[in-house]
């Protein structure tokens, strides 16, 4: 997939530290909550398990198993030229994450280990993408 640009980000209040944390840091945060230690994804005013206010964004690993991908061979988007692929990942930590997989993938991936890799575009967006780990 050869991507160059991304089409306009619409942030909501409570993603904008996620996004920040990548690009500053190139490392992902995610919501935990300080008091039950669930994992908020996405993030949110609440603990969907405790209810608690409060939370800290911490670093994920960034390794995770691809549970769904589907090849799109329609152009929804100038920026996402067709063919491309979409995964859902979900993190060791528990949270799933949409995606793409940096290289296309040949053979079915469900079930396959990844690891994230923040690949900063040409317009400065960092992207949160994966690719798969080698044997
Ligand atoms: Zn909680």
């Amino acid at each position: 997939m050869q991507t160059t640009k991304t089409p306009p980000r619409i942030l909501g209040l409570y993603d904008v530290p996620m996004w920040t944390f990548l690009e500053q840091d190139r490392q992902l945060r995610l919501q935990c909550c300080t008091d039950c230690g669930t994992w908020r994804y996405p993030p949110g005013p609440a603990c969907p398990d405790c209810l608690s206010p409060d939370s800290d964004w911490k670093p994920v690993s960034g390794q995770g198993e691809v549970v769904s991908w589907v090849m799109f061979h329609k152009e929804y988007l100038p920026e996402y030229p067709a063919p491309y692929n979409v995964v859902a990942v979900r993190l060791d930590e528990g949270p799933i994450l949409i995606s793409n997989l940096i290289e296309d993938p040949a053979e079915n991936v469900i079930g396959k280990r990844v690891k994230l890799v923040p690949v900063e575009m040409d317009d400065g967006v960092v992207l949160p993408r994966f690719e798969l780990e080698s044997a």
